[in-house]
């Protein structure tokens, strides 16, 4: 197991110039989807209650129709593409598409229920070249709402511990139809303790939408957040979008959902995301960057109580490129109302770099050299 995460972490490194590339790529301009999340089968292994993103019946699609799909996301300039289902891994031809998104240069992940893997399995996506894999485990012991628990899967976290080259996330979820919040931290301390990046979502009811914490489920919320020291993208996402959804209040945020986040379903259709299908639903051989220009400005009426992370996270990229200074005051807001934010040292010293000085002044000469050379490293100059 040791070296397997001694692996993974090398290989991680990689991963992360890699990552930040593609998010200075999208601060510079935003004229092409950072994520999309494409579909090659609706059919799933599994009945979650919660669900309303599978069914018992499909076809997987055809291994040169994901293909074409696939290249068509490439001509939008898509950086990311996660395979989402129902259950992905039921694809036969799974690897293969993973493969043509590397060969794109694009960063290819997987969200799966975990059933189907084993330690073949794993050394598969290795080969392949997975990038990222988010396992979401809803309980401890199965329940009637939900069996992806960890009593099933936790000899699966240990093959992925032993064998997997990928990064793994392990969610848990607090909130709606969740019936032991406890279990959240119990799963989160599990996933910590094999090496695993964690996270914690908040389930949406079946229309989507929020459901407030108990104060049960806060105070195990809080002491996750304790637990699992986020880093500064994953900090800033609690100030900007969580904290709000805990106490079941509303964000003030811009969806840009069909434009910087595109969701593919399994007909080929463009839609806003899992739970707004049916809005643009045009087909992506049909898709063009007049689309995308005007999805970005669409106001989303579904947005203030939105639990959708991914397209939150997306989000967040371009609050940073459109308005810098806003966006890292409301990433690290002051600790007691009134007084100032304050930035952690290393983000402070980044932004005096690559951020024009607020007075108006020239741009200390010394600054503007470091910000050019950063610039030309990850290719945004
Ligand atoms: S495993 Fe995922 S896709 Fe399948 S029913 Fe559960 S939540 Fe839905
Ligand atoms: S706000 Fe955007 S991501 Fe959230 S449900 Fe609406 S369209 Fe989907």
């Amino acid at each position: 197991m040791r070296l397997a995460r001694a692996v993974r972490n090398l290989r991680s490194f990689e991963r992360r110039f890699r990552q930040t590339r593609m998010i200075a790529r999208a601060i510079k301009s935003r004229q092409h989807p950072i994520l999309a999340h494409i579909i090659p089968i609706r059919r799933c292994n599994l009945s979650c209650a919660y669900c309303n993103e599978y069914d018992k019946v499909s076809s997987p699609v055809s291994l040169a129709e994901m293909q074409r799909r696939i290249d068509l996301l490439a001509a939008l300039g898509t950086a990311i593409i996660t395979f989402s289902g129902g259950e992905p891994l039921l694809h036969p031809e799974l690897d293969e598409m993973i493969r043509g998104i590397r060969a794109h240069g694009m960063i290819a992940t997987l969200i799966t229920n975990g059933y189907l893997l084993t330690p073949d399995r794993i050394h598969r996506l290795n080969r392949a070249g997975l990038e990222h894999l988010q396992i979401s485990v809803d309980n401890v012991q199965p329940d009637a709402v939900s069996t992806k628990s960890l009593k099933v899967l936790d000899k699966r976290l240990q093959w992925l511990a032993e064998h997997a080259e990928f990064d793994v996330n392990i969610n848990s979820v607090l909130g709606a139809g969740v019936q032991n919040p406890e279990d959240a931290l119990t799963i989160t301390r599990r996933a910590l303790e094999l090496g695993f990046e964690t996270t914690v979502g908040i389930v949406h009811d079946h229309s989507g939408q929020l459901q407030p914490l108990q104060d049960e489920e806060k105070a195990v919320y809080k002491q996750i957040q304790n637990e699992r020291k986020p880093a500064f993208w994953a900090f800033a996402y609690d100030n900007l979008f969580h904290k709000n959804l805990a106490l079941g209040q509303p964000n003030d945020w811009h969806c840009r959902a069909g434009s910087r986040y595109l969701y593919i379903c399994e007909d080929g259709l463009v839609h806003y995301c899992s739970q707004q299908r049916g809005y643009p639903a045009i087909p992506l051989e049909n898709y063009t960057h007049e689309d995308l220009d005007r999805e970005y400005w669409t106001r989303k009426p579904c947005a203030p109580y939105c639990t959708i992370s991914c397209v939150h996270r997306v989000a967040m990229i371009d609050l940073v490129r459109e308005k810098p200074r806003e966006a890292l005051a409301r990433f690290f807001p002051p600790t007691t109302p009134g007084a100032a934010a304050r930035l952690p040292l290393g983000i402070n010293v980044l932004s005096s770099i690559f951020l024009p000085p607020e007075n108006g002044k020239p741009q200390n000469p010394i600054a503007k050299a470091t910000a050019g050379v950063a610039m030309r490293l990850f290719g945004i100059k």
